[in-house]
Order: structure tokens, then sequence, then C-alpha cells
């Protein structure tokens, strides 16, 4: 993919203020650092957004933001929680005002179209908060904003192949099946295979307990077992993601079909 065009941070300011002109849509990929279990890096959140948000640019012809490489709070649920090394969590209050300050200066060059494309559950919220409260900008009052998580375009049917036994939920799949499958399709220097293995039986409680108790996660931090997963697998989700993800983005914007 020749993301040349496509890098906001790659262009001249000329060359940004006429890809402006044209309302095209900004892009922002939403990510985290963040455990991933054994196999997986821990910027695997943001490396997954950002890939698929340049598939994504370069289908309907958008601008890419710089990556945010910090998420919202990890959760045992949903993430393994605050014990791992390496896992840093912004609050989400901090969350919320840098999603606020950057749509409101893509408000104020005359962006009219965003979406941030999340890769980690726990943002969800708190980027809808940040970007509801720029929309209350007298700058952005024309500015119309998606939020959107990869896995939320996704249907149980489009899961089959990877679990011809049973979709766990999205709260388990954390550096589990589908992220694996997923890096190794977008990623495959970025994945330990020799370390990709059964995850111990844990409680994994859908509330929160503060601090998370022992027993509640796998110890390898990978919430559902990563085995079965594929590189063509993650390739044939990364597609019907980004098809579907431009469908949304060209019916909510009112793009042409180009
Ligand atoms: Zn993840």
């Amino acid at each position: 993919l020749d993301t040349k065009s496509i890098r906001i941070s790659d262009l001249t300011w000329p060359e940004y203020a006429a890809r402006i002109s044209d309302q095209s849509v900004v892009l922002l990929p939403v990510g985290a650092l963040e455990q991933h279990g054994l196999h997986l890096p821990l910027s695997t959140d943001a490396i997954i957004a950002e890939r698929l948000t340049e598939q994504l640019a370069a289908r309907i012809d958008g601008i890419v933001l710089p990556t945010l490489t910090y998420g919202a709070r990890s959760l045992a649920r949903s993430g393994g929680g605050e014990q791992f090394s390496g896992t840093v969590n912004l609050d989400g209050s901090t969350l919320i005002a840098l999603t606020r300050d950057i749509i409101r200066e893509q408000a104020r060059h005359g962006v009219t179209r965003f979406l941030a494309l999340l890769g980690h559950g726990e943002n969800d919220h708190f980027v809808a908060e940040g970007a509801e409260l720029a929309r209350r900008d007298p700058l952005a009052s024309n500015m119309r904003i998606l939020v959107m998580g990869w896995w939320q375009v996704l249907t149980t049917n489009d899961l089959t192949p990877l679990f011809p036994d049973a979709f766990p939920g999205w709260d388990r799949e954390h550096a589990a099946r589908v992220e694996t499958a997923l890096m190794m399709a977008l990623a495959p220097d970025q994945v330990r295979l020799d370390r990709i293995g059964p995850v111990d039986a844990a409680i994994v409680p859908p509330y929160v307990m503060l601090p998370t108790p022992n027993g509640h996660v796998p110890e390898q931090g990978s919430l559902a077992d990563p085995r079965g997963a594929t590189a063509e697998l993650g390739k044939g989700l990364a597609k019907i993601i980004v098809d579907r993800a431009a469908e949304i983005v060209r019916r909510e914007f009112s793009l042409g079909n180009s």
C-alpha cells in the first residue's frame, strides 16, 4: 500500500489544505499500549487499527492522522487488567481531552468528516465522549463524526471460519484467535509464532474488581486460546472489515460510490 498521499504527517501544508478543501474524510486510528499475551507486541491494538485505517483511507480517498498509540484503562475482563508489565493506561479524562482537541483542531482547518477507528475496546465511550465535546464547539458545528471499532462491523457469520466450535465473545477475544489472525495478516513480522499456545483456565468475571484478584485472568495474558488463527483467515477478516467500513463511511458521509 502506497501511504505517501494517505498519511497527513507525510503531506506538506499546501497538500493538506488541498485535500481538506475536497472535503476528504480525516481518519484517526486509536490503539493502546497493552499486554497482548506471550506472542503479540504491546502495540497490537495500534498496529491493527493503523493498518486497517490506511486500507480504508485508500478506498475512500481519505487521509490518516498519526495513530494514537496509548489507550484507555485495560480492564481484566477485556484486556487482562493492570497487573501485566508494559500496559500503560490513560485516564478516561485524558483520552477524552486528546480526542476532543484533535477533532477540534481538524475542524479549525475546515474538516467536516471525521472517523475514529478503534483497535481497543475500552476506548469506545471515551472517544465518543471526546467527539461529542468537540462537536459542541462552534468551530466544529459542521463536523460529522463516526466512531467505529473494527470488531463492530463484523457479524457472527463472518467469524464462523475462525470458530468452527463457538465464538467466545469479544471481551474474551483479547490477544486470542481474531487478533492473532489479523496480526498474522497485517504485521506477520510482529507475531511470535513459537509462543502461540493454550491458556490457563480462569474465571474472567464480567464485572470489575480492583485490584484484579489472582486467578481471574489467564497468566499468559490472552483471555482465550489463540490457537487456530492463520494468516489466511486474518486476510479474509481484514477484507470484510475494510469492505464493510467503506460501505458505512460512504453511507454515513453521503460519499459517491467511486
Ligand atoms: Zn487488542
